[in-house]
């Protein structure tokens, strides 16, 4: 019979009462994930399978390898439950392998299956002891085969992959995430995703004193983010006219602390209007002068609304890392000017005081110009920047 993906739910297992939800928001982003190819998925309360023509399975192996609330992933030939068919399919795969010894690791599933799993283990274990020149290893064994025997039939496989975890997205509700074109904030989208969020982005633009490069390069990542997620929207803001204002008025060392209270002013009214419970962010403590404890203290005080820092307490090195292996790295060090590093004073303040945060703010009207900012936020509808490479 067929070759089969057969994965493993782990972690949403141990929560019983919403079990049916996790496992039909994990079908609905295995389906977004999978679009265009064509494959049919059966799930029951401890796996889910998914038949597809032989040649694809693989590439369908990788982009579930992407998937959230997933622990493991197989690629497992399913026979009939009987022991005519499972030892010699047993046998066909463990010669199929490289190595000198195997262990067998039974699961019975059905229990209307007579033969306890130790049991069967070593009937199956003794038909390849017989016909091959292996040896059992039971502690590190060089190819361990797994046979599980369930209602809808009995799998073998030999090697398992691991998933990435986490919750299945959207089991959270929807978080906006400040997305910028550094290293950071999307790895902080990556690590919201994880626990099951659902993520929309936002993103502060200054033309011209930002590029179009740059703003190509905050759509690259959430694209690449999107693997992760299917349908992740970009929210520009245009900037400029308040960054200029606050470059008019405020004293250069409270720039970026008002700039910041200004962002999150946006952020959280954008978000409340697209239904966001959270903002999101790159912010890690100690990292710049606007993310010492008393900056983000001072910056904070603007909004009511949490605000997740997924990286807060990672180091640099260890974010990086993460990036590398999510694939956001490469991208997020492109050379191109993002609004905050064009506006930066020689020496910002590490430990502002709010009183003089508010202060400063009072010197320009700015209520008018952050309405109107946020009334002129466009949505990208189309994430494919396939015009990104060409503008590099
Ligand atoms: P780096 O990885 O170089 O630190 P960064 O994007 O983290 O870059 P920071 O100045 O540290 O830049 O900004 C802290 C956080 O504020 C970012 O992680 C991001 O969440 C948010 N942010 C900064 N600039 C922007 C922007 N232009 N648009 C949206 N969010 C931004
Ligand atoms: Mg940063």
């Amino acid at each position: 019979m067929n070759k089969i993906i057969m994965i493993k739910y782990g972690e949403l297992t141990t929560k019983k009462a919403n079990r049916n939800f996790f496992i039909k928001t994990l079908n609905d982003n295995i389906v977004k994930i999978l679009k265009g190819y064509e494959v049919k998925i059966k799930k029951d309360r401890v796996r889910m399978y998914i038949e597809a023509e032989e040649n694809i399975l693989d590439e369908i192996k990788d982009k579930l390898t992407k998937v959230f609330g997933l622990h493991g992933i197989v690629i497992c030939h399913q026979v009939h439950t009987n022991i005519e068919d499972i030892s010699s399919k047993a046998l066909e795969l463990v010669q199929a392998e490289k190595g000198e010894t195997f262990k067998i690791i039974t699961k019975r599933a059905d229990k209307s299956f007579p033969i306890p799993s130790m049991e069967f283990s070593h009937k199956i274990g003794g038909h390849i002891l017989r016909n091959t020149d292996l040896k059992v290893d039971v502690h590190t064994p060089e190819i361990p085969l797994h046979i599980e025997i369930r209602k809808e039939g009995t799998f073998l496989y030999t090697n398992e992959i691991r998933g990435i975890g986490g919750y299945p997205v959207g089991i959270q509700g929807k978080g906006m995430l400040m997305l910028s074109g550094g290293i950071d904030s999307p790895v902080a989208g990556y690590l919201a995703l994880k626990r099951g969020v659902t993520i929309e982005c936002l993103y502060f633009e200054s033309p011209p004193h930002t590029s179009v490069q740059a703003k190509n390069k905050v759509l690259k990542l959430a694209e690449l983010l999107d693997a992760y997620a299917g349908n992740i929207k970009v929210h520009v803001v245009p900037f400029t006219k308040l960054q200029e204002e606050i470059f008019k008025n405020v004293p250069h060392d409270y720039m970026i602390t008002i700039m910041r209270r200004m962002m999150y002013r946006i952020a959280e009214s954008f978000a409340k209007k697209r239904k966001c419970k959270i903002l999101i962010n790159g912010e890690s403590i100690g990292q710049v002068a606007s993310q010492t404890l008393d900056s983000m203290r001072v910056i904070n005080e603007v909004v009511s609304m949490p605000v997740i820092r997924p990286v807060s307490c990672m180091d640099k090195l260890e974010i990086i890392d993460l990036a590398t292996k999510i694939g956001t790295y490469e991208t997020s060090i492109l050379p191109f000017e993002d609004c905050c590093t064009v506006f930066v004073p020689k020496h910002p303040v590490i430990h502002p005081s709010l009183e003089k945060a508010e202060e400063y703010e009072k010197s320009f009207d700015y209520e008018p110009i952050l309405k109107e900012t946020i009334a002129n936020i466009e949505t990208m509808t189309s994430l494919k920047s396939n015009t990104f490479e060409d503008l590099l």
